[in-house]
């Protein structure tokens, strides 16, 4: 197609209910399904994609997740805000892998992404579907890297952003949205109580609410994700996904990913298991897994460090439990103990400085051994959702600071172990 052209090959159909079915026009400025309140699913004409995205035409394309445009929503390129987000390596953890006794062990580099996290995929569509259609200001709350994605993105397309975060988020994070100019709320209250706060506001000012779930193309953009997996496995999909679940986009968006490349003939039937990893401080899905229920109570004094899982009530919790159960996979809750040993394990045996999110995924993989889940030279998937930086610090004990004074240096080098 001519560059100058502004249209994207885009073929977004409709919205969709997720529970209702019930259908809804894609070019207006929706949140979610009007009958349920439930999160509307966009849906495309996978029989136009299929003509035109075939493999050959996606190995031959620039990096990206724009790469994949016939199966995003934006319709017109001059909307597209991006700063370089997907595309991301597939890391076999060597020495890593080894020591778990896991020779299929691959982690997906998602750190590398703008703002150092994963959430950058979902807001760099997210972000430029609401430009394109019209909004001028977005809220979001967010207790971790959602709120830095969030004002990162907003300022690329020159929109207003407030993000409403619990007065204990990391501070990397806080900081992150104010350097990028956008307004900062700091509730005293819990993520849940900023989601309130937060769609007040956007009631009574008409911004825009970003939350997770509550509008259709954050999982366009975390869906990525799967397609991306799809063709780094060389269009086979990996034996199990190991996903550390908080409001579960990206388990979501994945699983979407999947049926979306069968009804385009680019995989086949095959689905890896899936796996939801929590903390045991919070882990509603976990919990309404193993009970066998459709929905996750909220769960009480929801407590990790882990501040992208610290998730205590989502809204996609049927979505989620749906893709496990049909994929054949499970939910493991993780002692929040393990989850900073593993952080400081993980980066002394060479898989990097990950952050707890990511620890807590591979924590779960020695009990997944133990338990047969999985076996230890299947391909098994796990993301490396944010940099270590963006965490809550390790409470590791940091030496005693050197004297500036040489003559006491050499009595310091031979005392070195
Ligand atoms: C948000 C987040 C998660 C959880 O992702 P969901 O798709 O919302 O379940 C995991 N890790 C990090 C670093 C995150 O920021």
């Amino acid at each position: 197609m001519a560059p100058k052209h502004d249209d994207t090959s885009s073929t977004l159909a409709f919205l969709e209910g997720s529970r209702s079915g019930i259908r809804y026009d894609a070019d207006e400025l929706r949140s979610t399904d009007p009958a349920d309140g439930r999160t509307l699913l966009a849906r495309y004409d996978l029989e136009a994609a299929r003509g035109r995205l075939t493999r050959d035409v996606i190995a031959v394309r620039r990096g990206g997740l724009w790469r994949w445009e016939e199966l995003l929503p934006v319709r017109r390129r001059s909307f597209i805000t991006t700063l370089g987000e997907g595309s991301t390596p597939l890391l076999p953890p060597a020495r890593l892998a080894r020591k778990l006794g896991l020779s299929g062990l691959h982690i997906k580099a998602e750190s590398v992404n703008p703002t150092g996290s994963f959430k950058a995929r979902g807001m760099a569509v997210a972000v430029s579907r609401a430009a394109e259609l019209g909004a001028a200001h977005l809220v979001a709350p967010s207790a971790g890297n959602a709120a830095g994605a969030l004002a990162a993105y907003a300022a690329a397309a020159g929109i207003h952003a407030t993000v409403v975060m619990p007065a204990d988020a990391p501070a990397a994070n806080q900081l992150e949205v104010l350097a990028c100019g956008a307004r900062l709320i700091l509730l005293d209250g819990l993520i849940s109580d900023c989601g309130k706060l937060a769609r007040l506001l956007g009631e009574k000012t008409g911004a825009f609410d970003m939350a997770t779930l509550r509008e259709p193309y954050r999982v366009e953009g975390k869906k990525t994700l799967g397609f991306e997996l799809a063709e780094d496995f060389g269009w086979s999909l990996p034996e199990a996904v190991v996903y550390p679940t908080g409001g579960g986009t990206g388990m979501i968006g994945m699983w979407k990913a999947f049926e979306e490349l069968e009804a385009l003939g680019l995989i086949g039937p095959a689905r890896p298991r899936m796996y939801a990893v929590q903390s045991d401080g919070c882990a509603p899905i976990v919990r309404a897994f193993e009970q066998g229920a459709e929905f996750a109570d909220p769960w009480l004094n929801a407590k990790t460090r882990a501040a992208g899982i610290r998730v205590p009530s989502a809204l996609g919790d049927h979505l989620i439990l749906d893709c496990l159960r049909r994929s054949g996979g499970g939910a493991i809750a993780v002692p929040e103990a393990e989850i900073e040993a593993m952080q400081v394990y993980a980066a002394e045996h060479g898989a990097g400085y990950l952050c707890l999110e990511s620890a807590a995924a591979l924590a779960a993989l020695p009990v997944m051994r133990e338990q047969g889940l999985i076996d230890r030279d299947e391909r098994v998937a796990l993301f490396d959702t944010g940099a270590g930086f963006k965490s809550e610090p390790p409470s590791m004990k940091r030496p005693a600071v050197v004297p500036n004074d040489p003559s006491a240096w050499l009595d310091l080098i031979s005392a070195l172990d």
